[in-house]
C-alpha cells in the first residue's frame, strides 16, 4: 500500500507570498484555509518510513504539522524521513535540505545535474556526506528507495526527463543552460502490489511521450503553476510567461487540463500553483472549471492512499 501525504501544493513563495498584495494572497492572509505551503510530496509503504519528493523551504512547517513525519515516541533523536527525491535544482525544490541539518541520516537521490547544484554551493555542506548519503539517479533507470539499515522499501521510482527549465538562479552562468536531468517527472510503485502514480510537479508541455506514459494511471500529480501562460503579465505581478518559466497552464488547447482530458487518468490533482493563479480560489470560475474537468487543488496535509 502507498501512502502519500500532500505537504504543500503553492508554487515557490507559497500562498500568501510574503511580498505579494495581489487578490489571491489578500484573501490566504483573510481565510487561512486557504494558505498553502510550496509544493512537496511524502510517500510511505509501511507507514514508518518516509521518503519526501522535494525539500520545499517550508519543510519545517510542514513536518511539524505532520504527526507522521514526527520522531518515534521513546527516541530522542529520530525522523521517519529515510530519503529525499529531487525532481530540480530549484529553490522551492531543495531549500527544505537546510533544515535537516541535525545529523539524522537519509539519503539525498538526485540527478547528476542537481547533485552537482548542491556540491557548487557550500552551505550544503551542513548535510554531512557521512551521514547524508547523496545518489545519482538515472532517467529511465527504476530503482528502490533504500531504507537507514540498506534494505528494501518497497517503493520503485522510474525517473524521466520532462520538457522544462534549468534553475533561474543558474540563467547566464557557466552551470545554467536547459538540459536532459533538469526537470525529472517520476513514476512511484509500490513493488509488492504494483500500485502506482505519477509525479509530475514542473512540465513545459506534454508531449506525445509523455501522454503514453501516464495514459491510464491510477493518479497522476501535475504541474498547476498558472492558470494561462501571460497570468503574472497580465495581473502586473512580473514579466515572464508560464512557457518561459518552464510551466505549462491549466487552460488554453494546449494546457494540462486539455491536454490529460482523453488519457483514461483515474485521478488528477494539480500542485505547484503559483500565487497568481485564481483557480486557488474556491468560489472562482477557474476552480469550478478545473474540477467539472476532474481535477483537484489539495488542501495541505491531504492524504491519498494506493
Ligand atoms: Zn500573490
Amino acid at each position: 500500500m502507498l501512502r502519500i501525504v500532500v505537504l504543500g501544493a503553492a508554487a515557490g513563495g507559497g500562498l500568501p507570498q510574503w511580498n505579494c498584495g495581489c487578490q489571491v494572497c489578500r484573501s490566504a492572509r483573510q481565510h487561512p484555509r486557504l494558505q498553502s505551503t510550496q509544493a512537496s510530496i511524502a510517500i510511505s509503504a509501511d507507514d514508518e518510513h518516509w521518503f519526501l519528493i522535494n525539500a520545499s523551504p517550508d519543510l519545517r512547517q510542514q513536518l511539524t504539522a505532520t504527526p507522521r513525519l514526527h520522531p518515534k515516541a521513546g527516541h530522542l533523536r529520530h525522523s521517519p524521513i529515510a530519503g529525499v527525491i529531487l525532481t530540480n535544482g530549484e529553490v522551492d525544490a531543495v531549500a527544505g535540505l537546510l533544515s535537516m541539518r541535525e545529523g539524522s541520516p537519509f539519503t539525498i537521490y538526485a540527478h547528476a545535474r542537481v547533485l552537482a547544484i548542491l556540491r557548487s554551493n557550500s552551505i550544503f555542506n551542513v548535510l554531512n556526506e557521512n551521514s547524508v548519503k547523496r545518489k545519482a539517479i538515472d532517467m529511465d533507470k527504476t530503482f528502490e528507495l533504500k531504507l537507514p539499515d540498506g534494505s528494501g522499501s518497497d517503493i520503485e521510482v522510474r525517473p524521466f526527463a520532462v520538457a522544462g527549465k534549468g534553475a533561474w538562479y543558474l540563467e547566464g552562468t557557466t552551470e545554467g543552460g536547459d538540459a536532459d536531468g533538469d526537470t525529472l517527472g517520476l513514476r512511484i510503485a509500490d513493488k509488492i502490489t504494483g500500485q502506482y502514480f505519477y509525479f509530475v510537479a514542473a512540465c513545459a508541455q506534454v508531449t506525445p511521450d509523455l501522454k503514453k506514459r501516464i495514459a491510464g494511471a491510477p493518479l497522476v500529480f501535475f504541474d498547476g503553476t498558472v492558470w494561462r501562460d501571460d497570468e503574472l503579465i497580465a495581473a502586473g505581478l512580473g514579466t515572464k510567461t508560464g512557457q518561459r518559466m518552464g510551466h505549462i497552464s491549466m487552460s488554453a488547447d494546449n494546457g494540462a487540463i486539455a491536454a490529460l482530458a482523453e488519457l483514461g487518468i483515474a485521478r488528477k490533482i494539480f500542485l505547484h500553483i503559483n500565487n497568481s493563479n485564481h483557480a486557488l480560489l474556491p468560489e472562482s470560475a477557474e476552480r469550478k472549471t478545473l474540477e467539472q474537468a476532474g481535477w483537484q487543488i489539495p488542501a495541505d496535509g491531504t492524504e491519498v492512499i494506493l
